[in-house]
């Protein structure tokens, strides 16, 4: 018997399958609002035990109905919204709901709202949105927990999307250009590792302790030039930082060249620090320890995803490794000990496309 019934929205996107396959691994029950059930994550979640789906679409008319179905005997909750639809909207109406259930622990995945911090920083429209969500469920007065979650490291691609493209170079090294100042600090995260074991003890500690409070899950802080120098160390081959503009390479809506504009203003020129008076990474490796820093996903994970993307890199030889890469021991995680890496043969194991609806679109959409 299930000892725990958790709701959960948006049930393929990194942050929630996450987490489902974490609650599922110690036996809760989820309640996972999904919009279809095809699609590889959709599926595999279909595999796990007690993961029970609520399928429909937020941004239709059938929001109401699915939320009171999603709430109904579930007093804890994960929520986290996304761009598609009207976002502000979904997110009162899961609070709404879970008020009306009498969720005791609401966990809700929010951003900052650098507007809000008296320094003439533009906010970046889709993380404020979040940020107003956050707002809404603090006075609605639901025990609630909010988490900001870092840049994850599978945002990183050798596809030619706008600000974390690593661009292939004829030396068969990478180069990631960005408008981060190379030595600012960023917050790093390895969503579909770590957001579920950490979620998983938030809610065991539970509202008590974590009512109220903004719980950063970024379990790295490394400036563009240490990540590159990680990254290179775990795919084994050259990865330079460049200091420069977002490159658009692909069609992408209105919306999100609005977001990455003052991106590039805020986090570039202003150089506002990227989740302003927030404390990370020790909080959250305080919660979970166990987490993957961006070496270990550059060596085990990222050849893999590349190869399930149809690229090829990774069975032509590199460059070789570079032997002096500045070390930037600001205490992050040691290496793992496999030392080089093994070349990835694409040998028909797949790993699941982390956007699999991404896909089917004729445009990107959306690395932070
Ligand atoms: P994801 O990007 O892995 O997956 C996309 C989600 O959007 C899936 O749940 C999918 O079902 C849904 N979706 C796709 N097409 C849709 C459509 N037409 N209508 C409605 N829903 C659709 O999801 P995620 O990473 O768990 O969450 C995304 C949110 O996380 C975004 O709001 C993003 O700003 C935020 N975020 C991202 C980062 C990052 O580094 N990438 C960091 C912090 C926060």
């Amino acid at each position: 018997m299930p000892t725990k019934t958790v709701a959960t929205i948006n049930s393929t996107g990194r942050q929630a399958a996450s987490f489902i396959r974490a609650a599922s691994a110690v036996g809760w029950h989820v309640k996972a609002q999904i919009r279809s059930n095809e699609g590889l994550v959709a599926e595999e979640l279909a595999d796990l035990p007690n993961v029970e789906f609520i399928e429909g679409d937020l941004t239709g008319p059938d929001k109401k109905r699915l939320l009171t179905e999603l709430f109904t005997n579930v007093k804890i909750a994960f929520i986290n919204t996304t761009h598609w639809g009207d976002e502000v909207a979904i997110g009162k109406a899961c609070a709404d709901a879970a008020k009306k259930a009498g969720v005791t622990h609401f966990i809700y995945s929010s951003m900052p709202d650098h507007s809000t911090f008296g320094r003439g920083w533009r906010a970046l429209p889709m993380w404020s949105a979040k940020f107003a969500i956050e707002n809404y469920v603090r006075q609605l007065g639901i025990p609630a927990t909010f988490v900001y979650t870092g840049i994850y490291n599978n945002n990183f691609s050798s596809l030619p999307y706008p600000l974390f493209q690593l661009q292939l170079q004829d030396d068969g090294g990478f180069v990631w250009q960005a408008p981060f100042h190379p030595d600012d600090p960023l917050p790093w995260l390895d969503a579909e590792h770590d957001v579920g074991p950490a979620l998983l003890q938030i809610f065991k500690m539970g509202p008590n302790h974590w009512k109220g409070q903004r719980v950063t899950l970024a379990f790295e802080k490394l400036t563009p030039v240490q990540c590159c120098a990680r990254f290179a160390r775990g795919v084994g081959r050259p990865v330079n930082y460049v200091h420069g503009p977002i490159k658009i390479q692909v069609p992408i809506p209105s919306g999100y060249q609005e977001q990455l504009d003052i991106l590039a203003e805020t986090l570039g020129d202003r150089r506002a620090p990227y989740f302003p008076g927030l404390e990370y990474p020790r909080e959250g490796r305080s919660i979970w320890e166990g987490y993957r820093g961006i070496e270990e996903y550059a060596r085990e994970v990222f050849p893999i995803e590349e190869a399930a993307n149809g690229l090829r890199w990774m069975d032509e030889p590199g460059a070789s490794t570079p032997s002096e890469v500045a070390d930037d021991t600001n205490g992050s995680r040691p290496m793992t000990p496999s030392g080089i890496p093994t070349p990835v043969r694409f040998s028909g194991a797949y790993t699941p496309r982390s956007h699999p609806e991404g896909l089917d679109r004729d445009f990107f959409v959306g690395s932070t």
